[in-house]
């Protein structure tokens, strides 16, 4: 099945897809597991995880923890909500051990981003203990593109790559998934997760991908030929 480790919700400050969007979405891409990664709250009342299951779709908890270095921390755990805090309440050390200890799987979103766990805020200390803790790391998003963690992945064997969407609309569900050799949606959190770190392949939706490449490279040049050729031009002549 597929899964999609990164998708925010109405319950994040920068997120306006509600959750009858993100259940339609799942289905249009045949997302059968998703990691709801607000950021700093884990929200879905059990009403909106049931609806979730009515279409078939398995939800894992999830917390998107913005530390006081301004890095961004994934846990997924069962009962997540127990270590739910304002922003900035955490170090990235202090979470990733908070939540190594609830039995929690970690995961680095974009890292290497300025609100990644190597943005040079958090010391090399803090970022080499929570590189050994956590299990998995983003190698790439729908909404930043490529992380180059070559070095980091071949020094810390212990972190598996995966590819997410970094979702903050509907439309940008579905695009970079992690297909897992796992049938039974009934299944455990740490079975499914265990599954994703033994043996997952990334599933890219080219549909979707290749029309999004055109329109960017579109706009790209449009607003190269209407605003920057013009303001070029006119600051040659001043
Ligand atoms: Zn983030
Ligand atoms: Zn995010």
């Amino acid at each position: 099945m597929l899964i999609s480790t990164h998708c925010h919700s109405h319950y994040s400050f920068d997120c306006k897809t509600t959750i009858e969007d993100i259940i339609e979405a799942c289905l249009n891409s045949n997302i059968r597991c998703l990691l709801i990664t607000d950021h700093d709250v884990f929200s879905l009342s059990n009403e909106d995880i049931e609806k979730f299951a009515n279409k078939g779709i398995r939800i894992l908890e999830a917390i998107e923890f913005t530390t006081s270095e301004s890095a961004h921390v994934i846990g997924v755990c069962d009962g997540i909500k127990k270590l739910e805090k304002p922003r900035y309440h955490y170090s990235a050390r202090e979470i990733s051990s908070a939540l190594k200890d609830m039995g929690g799987w970690v995961i680095l979103p974009h890292p290497t981003h300025k609100t990644g766990l190597l943005n040079g805020k958090v010391s090399n200390e803090d970022a080499d203990y929570c590189l050994k803790l956590a299990d998995f790391i983003e190698i790439e998003s729908s909404k930043y593109g490529y992380f180059d963690v070559s070095g980091v992945l071949r020094k810390y064997e212990n972190l598996k790559p995966v590819i997410s969407d970094d979702a903050h609309h509907k439309n940008d569900i579905g695009l970079r998934m992690n297909y897992v050799n796992v049938t039974n949606l009934d299944s455990d959190t740490d079975e499914i997760l265990r599954k994703m770190y033994t043996s997952s392949k990334f599933f890219y939706n080219k549909k979707k991908i290749y029309p999004r490449k055109i329109k960017n490279y579109i706009v790209s040049l449009w607003l190269y030929k209407k605003v920057l050729f013009p303001l070029k031009k006119m600051l040659r002549k001043g």
